[in-house]
């Protein structure tokens, strides 16, 4: 082990020691500091300057009780969460997830996570992360909507455009933005549009914003496919997940000449191979009657099927695009993407891979793209939604998409350029760290300690 190697450790064990119980959080961590010991090698002021320990440490953590009234009239109580991460590069910035699964930990490594792939996009917004252990499911529209105000009425004092601009993410898609949306204008009695992204087309939403992270992780793959001579056309594709980067991930991969063969939600997954997964029958389901794909297998017969148990990676495939969860692509699941030939995999969830499994997909040579980079087109384009809410324009489908395009192919090249310059080409995770920690960190130091 090198100093610098052995200096991180011990970051690392500090970290672990502060931030007890929050694996999540831990794994995140590592993953960077997996990446560090060769920026302090050529750039030791980083470490002197307490940057690392500065970085860890949330600027700002919000926990709320969120008290709310179910349809029997019952009080329910669930726990609210705002981490306001690090504003080195613009406002807080990123989505709040509903599900019950969150906890701190959770919620500290999404945002952890979100201030690097912020500044991949090379746009002017800092990184936050919050939410809820609330679960939607089998929720009805009033209740969604008590517990978005309810959540707002505590959240509102913490947020502002140039503060913090949270989104969606897991259990948070257009409605609740409506809901939150609406409550947070009649506490303040202001429309401020840019206090939260992921709005309607006709209040102050963005176009694309909707299809951004789907479509954006696709953009990237086409970029490393066009980096290595090759393209979408033909190439068979996985995506797991059915919710909204799923979505629009299978319908870029359809519309640049690709075949999405399965998808999953936490019930299973299905297989059609017949001619890809069918886009409108699918979001009809998911989209509308937020159904489960078991009833797409049911809706479209044979040849199409539904698996409720194994794993959708069993699935032989050229390319995997997970964009279900954390942790949902494990070593098990690397070693069958790898026997059945998979070249790349794009991370379209936040962490959907441990890092056992990204270890052997990069020892077998597949080309691995971490979500931090991959999946960065959503808040970009929340971050166009804020140019836009500033400057009260609103901009075409067509010019949005190109700049989200432009965006993916710019982190791409920042990707490849760092690991090339660190000596390790094609390497993306060790390109998307440095490039990320080290856009965050000049703009640390420049601020002084804070
Ligand atoms: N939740 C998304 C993410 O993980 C988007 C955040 C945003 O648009 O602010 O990046």
């Amino acid at each position: 082990m090198s100093f610098f190697d052995e200096k991180v450790q011990d970051l690392y064990d500090e970290v672990v020691a502060r931030n007890p119980g929050e694996v999540e959080f831990h794994q995140a961590v590592r993953e960077v500091f997996d990446s560090l010991g060769a920026v302090l090698v050529k750039h030791p002021h980083y470490a002197d300057a307490g940057i690392i320990e500065r970085l860890c440490e949330p600027e700002r953590q919000i926990i709320f009780r969120v008290p709310w009234v179910d349809d029997t009239g019952a009080v329910r109580i669930n726990r609210g969460f705002r981490v306001e991460f690090n504003s080195a590069l613009g406002p807080y910035k990123g989505g709040l997830r509903f599900h019950p699964s969150v906890y701190l930990g959770v919620i500290k490594f999404l945002g952890f996570e979100q201030i690097f792939k912020n500044a991949l996009t090379g746009l002017p917004i800092g990184g936050g992360k919050g939410g809820s252990d609330f679960d939607p499911k089998g929720r009805s529209d009033g209740e969604i909507m008590r517990f978005c105000q309810s959540f707002m009425t505590e959240l509102y004092r913490h947020i502002g455009e140039h503060t913090d601009v949270p989104a969606g993410d897991i259990g948070v898609g257009g409605r609740e933005i409506g809901y939150l949306f609406g409550q947070y204008k009649r506490i303040t009695n202001r429309y401020e549009s840019g206090v939260l992204t992921g709005k309607g087309l006709s209040w102050g939403g963005s176009q694309v914003r909707t299809e951004a992270t789907g479509y954006g992780v696709v953009f990237f793959v086409r970029e490393m496919l066009n980096a290595r001579g090759q393209d979408l056309d033909g190439k068979r594709v996985v995506v797991s997940g059915s919710g909204n980067v799923a979505l629009y991930a299978i319908e870029k991969v359809h519309q640049l000449g690709g075949r999405v063969v399965a998808c999953s939600d936490s019930g299973g997954y299905v297989v059609d191979d017949d001619d890809g997964i069918n886009l409108e029958l699918l979001k009809e389901i998911k989209g509308v009657h937020r159904g489960r794909v078991s009833d797409y297998a049911e809706k479209r017969g044979a040849p199409a099927y539904f698996v409720s148990s194994g794993s959708i990676w069993d699935v032989p495939t050229d390319i995997a695009i997970p964009c279900a969860t954390q942790n949902e692509l494990d070593s098990d699941d690397a070693a069958s993407l790898i026997a059945n030939g998979c070249t790349i995999v794009a991370e379209g969830a936040n962490m959907p891979s441990t890092p056992e499994a990204i270890k052997a997909l990069s020892s077998s040579g597949v080309l691995f793209a971490p979500g931090k980079a991959a999946n960065a087109g959503g808040v970009a384009t929340s971050a166009l939604e804020m140019q836009q809410n500033a400057s009260r324009d609103s901009w075409s489908f067509e010019h949005t998409e190109l700049r989200l395009a432009q965006i993916m192919r710019g982190i791409h090249e920042n990707c490849l350029s760092t690991a090339d310059e660190y000596g390790a080409p094609g390497d993306y995770v060790l390109g998307a760290n440095i490039a990320g920690f080290t856009h965050v960190a000049d703009a640390m130091l420049a601020l002084g300690v804070i």
